[in-house]
């Protein structure tokens, strides 16, 4: 395999998928690197109904198979291998994989996030089958049922929110006696009156048959057991960005996300970033995809100056 490139595209979710259409359509000599399946997280949804172009929707697993046809059409190499290291400091860029190291005078990258996981009995088995990490995604599929969210930050108060719209009931389910999230945006979630709060508990098991059915709660105080029949929870403790790499390289903010400008350059000449990788990412697979193309285009700009 060559093993100097104009541009490497790190990771090949929606944001790097775009990034290499982009890319390659514009005939740099790019490559992308992806260590898994290439589709990224969306892979795991099982119909992704807000990706314009859609309007019957379409599996997150077909979806990353078109783009990646798309891309390699227009001459996107593509390597299946684990980044394991990365050299910024040169204008000539060094990474690391556990059989090359590659470089490139251009680095994108669009290593995404980690959501964490409750790790709880029937979490995994049922995953799209009610079980969800995404309200913006999934609440349209939860018409007037009976909903739980799972955490009490700011994201899981907007999760909240976001299915009151739909739902007929939410229950947020938090491990302490207050949230965490901002006073004004906690009022907002107190004063719906679809919005339930259970305090101190946690989730001890998700059950159901072919979908989700109820919930075992645990009373973290008295160790009091009990069910909730719900149709679906959304899980929404946390997402741990991939930036492990990028560490003391490049500047993050305070959750550990890749702060940019809006032309997707993270302040180091020739690196930028796109998709849930970024700070101030909305998570969705449209918002990747658009980072992508950007980052794209300013590579481009710099290769070309
Ligand atoms: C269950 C589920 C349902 C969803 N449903 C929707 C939906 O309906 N609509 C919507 O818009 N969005 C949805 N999303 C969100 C959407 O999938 C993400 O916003 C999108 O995938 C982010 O794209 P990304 O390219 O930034 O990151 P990712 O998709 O996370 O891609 C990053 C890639 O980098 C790779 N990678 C990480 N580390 C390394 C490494 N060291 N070396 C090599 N490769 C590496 C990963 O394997 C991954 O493939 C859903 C997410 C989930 C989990």
């Amino acid at each position: 395999m060559e093993k100097d490139y104009q541009l490497i595209i790190l990771g090949g979710g929606p944001a790097g998928l775009a990034a290499g259409i982009y890319s390659a359509r514009n005939k740099l000599d790019s490559l992308l690197i992806e260590k898994a399946m290439v589709g990224g997280l969306a892979v795991y949804a099982d119909l992704i109904e807000n990706y314009p172009g859609f309007p019957d929707g379409i599996g997150g697993l077909e979806l990353g198979e078109l783009m990646l046809r798309q891309a390699e059409k227009f001459g996107l190499k593509t390597l299946t291998a684990e980044v394991t290291g990365l050299d910024l400091a040169d204008s000539r860029k060094t990474v690391r994989t556990r059989e090359s190291d590659l470089t490139a005078r251009a680095l994108i990258i669009a290593l995404g996030s980690e959501r964490i996981n409750l790790d709880v009995p029937g979490e995994k088995e049922f995953v799209g089958r009610g079980v969800s990490y995404c309200a913006t995604c999934d609440a349209a599929f939860f018409q007037e049922k009976e909903v739980a969210v799972v955490g009490g930050g700011n994201s899981a108060i907007s999760e909240a929110l976001h299915l009151a719209k739909f739902a007929a009931k939410v229950n947020i389910i938090h491990r302490r006696n207050q949230l965490r999230a901002t006073p004004l945006f906690a009022d907002k979630a107190k004063s719906d009156p679809r919005i339930n709060f259970i305090w101190n508990t946690t989730v001890d098991a998700i059950e159901g048959n072919d979908n989700v059915e109820k919930l075992r709660l645990v009373d973290v105080l008295t160790g009091q057991k009990s069910t909730l029949p719900v149709s679906g929870v959304f899980v929404s403790i946390g997402q741990r960005p991939n930036t492990v790499l990028v560490k003391g390289k490049v500047p993050l903010d305070a959750n550990g996300y890749i702060i940019t400008n809006e032309k997707m350059e993270t302040g180091l000449p020739g690196v930028l970033a796109a998709g849930d990788i970024r700070s101030n990412s909305i998570r969705q697979t449209i918002s990747a995809a658009g980072d992508g193309a950007t980052a794209a285009i300013y590579a481009d700009r710099y290769l070309g100056a």
